[in-house]
């Protein structure tokens, strides 16, 4: 069994340090890129603030805190990334960057070298192809908020091998993690189910069958849902919910999947949920 030392990590925003954070934590040392010194700078002082705030639980000591940033380094160039034993890409979701990165990463990283992504809606199997070693590609799909969440759906590509998965299996569980696994379909399994269940609440609005506040609340209560699906939706941006959908539609080629008008008439105005002040609910005064 592969074992890892050195964690790299691309994409210093939310995901990405979330994912420096449980790392560096459980006693791995990393290295963290992204484009610019402000942009890794950025994503230490969120992980910084965030374990703060552990220590101000009394969860963790600074002397705990400090040894974990201790053990986060940056850079700039992907090419430091050579030292690393396996890389996980957090990069911004857009293909053009993410093959660029998995074609550099190929180029640079020791053969055999586990690369995986965090994507919520590329082809890994695609990924994959632009490399010389599909075999060790695979997705390593944490969710939101890194440190919080148990989950890691892991996803096989098609030419993913046994070894590879097996390995990012172990080193999940490591993290004190639950990794599940599926297969490389669009939206793999949360994003396909969750995606449909928020598209339907946003028809139910869109067609009069109740208000904002009646949709979340009887999702809530009757399904014993932490949140309701409209307030999840600005959540996780009401753009992000539309490229998503979109990619399910397109993907999987059933009208089931098409997004609601009401949600492509939110997303053109702008009103993009808690990022932008406004989208099924008021942000503007919090
Ligand atoms: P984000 O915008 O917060 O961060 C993306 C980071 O990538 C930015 O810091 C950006 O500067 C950096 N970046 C852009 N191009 C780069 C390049 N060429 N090399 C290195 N870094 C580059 O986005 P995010 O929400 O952290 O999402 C990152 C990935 O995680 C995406 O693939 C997204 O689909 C996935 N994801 C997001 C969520 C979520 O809830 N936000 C959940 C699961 C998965």
């Amino acid at each position: 069994m592969a074992e890892f030392k050195s964690i790299g990590v691309i994409g210093a925003g939310q995901m990405g340090n979330g994912i420096a954070h449980v790392f560096a934590q459980s006693g791995y040392q990393v290295l963290m890129q992204d484009v610019t010194e402000a942009f890794a700078a950025k994503g230490v002082a969120t992980i910084d603030k965030n374990l703060q705030r552990g220590v101000d639980k009394g969860k963790l000591t600074a002397e705990e805190k400090a040894a974990v940033l201790g053990r986060i380094r940056t850079t700039t160039q992907l090419e430091d990334l050579a030292v690393c034993d396996i890389v996980i890409e957090a990069a911004t979701e857009k293909w053009e960057i993410k093959k660029q990165i998995f074609e550099t990463l190929d180029r640079v990283c020791r053969p055999g070298v586990i690369l995986a992504s965090n994507t919520s809606s590329i082809s890994i199997t695609k990924l994959a192809a632009v490399t010389k070693r599909p075999e060790a590609l695979i997705g390593m799909h944490f969710m939101n908020p890194v440190p919080v969440m148990q989950l890691i759906e892991v996803i096989r590509g098609l030419a993913t091998s046994e070894a590879t998965f097996e390995a990012v299996m172990e080193l999940s569980k490591k993290l004190g993690k639950t990794p599940i696994p599926c297969n490389d379909f669009p939206g793999f399994v949360s994003n396909r189910v969750l995606l449909p269940m928020i598209n339907e609440a946003i028809y139910a609005l869109y067609e009069g069958v109740a208000s904002v506040e009646s949709i979340d609340g009887i999702m809530k209560l009757g399904m014993n849902h932490p949140m309701g699906p409209l307030t999840l939706a600005d959540f996780i941006g009401l753009d992000t919910c539309l490229f998503i959908l979109n990619v399910l539609h397109e993907g999987l080629g059933d009208p089931k999947y098409r997004p609601c008008p009401l949600l492509i008439k939110y997303v053109d105005a702008g009103w993009l949920g808690k990022k932008s002040g406004r989208g099924f609910y008021d942000y503007s005064k919090a």
